[in-house]
């Protein structure tokens, strides 16, 4: 294969991207200048050094010295509750909603509701070993699944809650969904600030 190909092929792996989209940000790559192919690149290629995953909620964030991110190393915010989400993104959008301040949790993915080929790894796994450390503490009383309101994160938000009863039944957890504010099919991503606050003050237990 050539190496335009070989680039448009690992273009169609990033998320939503089809082979003629893939192409079109070849040719644009061609049309670039020098300058600029050598900023993406050098981007790209610190992005591993500069960037590191929290060792509590899993989210991205630029490395400071710390294993934690801001939002868990901040003293002030809430121990009592934690929200599962599936990306990074949906915990910016809730960030920026201003609506919540206790812990997070991003899943890294959603579980299919139709087992199709996913390259995601979600990491349950990691949030039943947290939340078993977080109750045992005796400081968390309540997780939130604030997973988007298509199939995929009704699904999700199935699975896990079958995976956390166990704790949540053993610790007397409450385990909530969030509030129909979110409009069936949304994403929780593109979701506006005062509907992430509805959904949230809505939410069913
Ligand atoms: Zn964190």
């Amino acid at each position: 294969m050539d190496s335009f190909h070989k680039l448009a092929d690992l273009f169609r792996e990033f998320p939503g991207i089809g082979p003629r989209q893939a192409k079109r940000f070849v040719y644009f790559l061609l049309a670039r200048d020098s300058t600029f192919l050598s900023e993406l690149v050098r981007r790209i290629g610190t992005l591993q050094s500069d960037i590191a995953e929290c060792g509590s909620c899993r989210r991205f964030f630029q490395k400071r010295g710390s294993p934690l991110c801001a939002a868990c190393a901040d003293p002030n915010r809430s121990d009592a509750e934690l929200i599962v989400v599936a990306k990074d993104t949906d915990l910016d959008a809730i960030e920026k909603s201003g609506s919540f301040s206790g812990r997070y949790f991003v899943l890294g993915g959603t579980i299919p509701l139709l087992e199709k080929k996913s390259s995601q790894k979600i990491r349950s796994k990691e949030l039943i070993q947290l939340t078993e450390k977080k109750a045992k503490a005796g400081t968390l009383h309540e997780i939130i699944l604030a997973l988007s309101a298509n199939p995929d994160g009704e699904h999700t938000a199935d699975e896990l809650r079958k995976m956390l009863s166990p704790i949540a039944k053993q610790y007397s957890l409450t385990i909530a969904t969030l509030g129909r504010g979110l409009s069936t099919g949304s994403e929780l991503e593109y979701a506006d600030s005062e509907t992430i606050r509805s959904a949230l003050r809505n939410r069913s237990k």
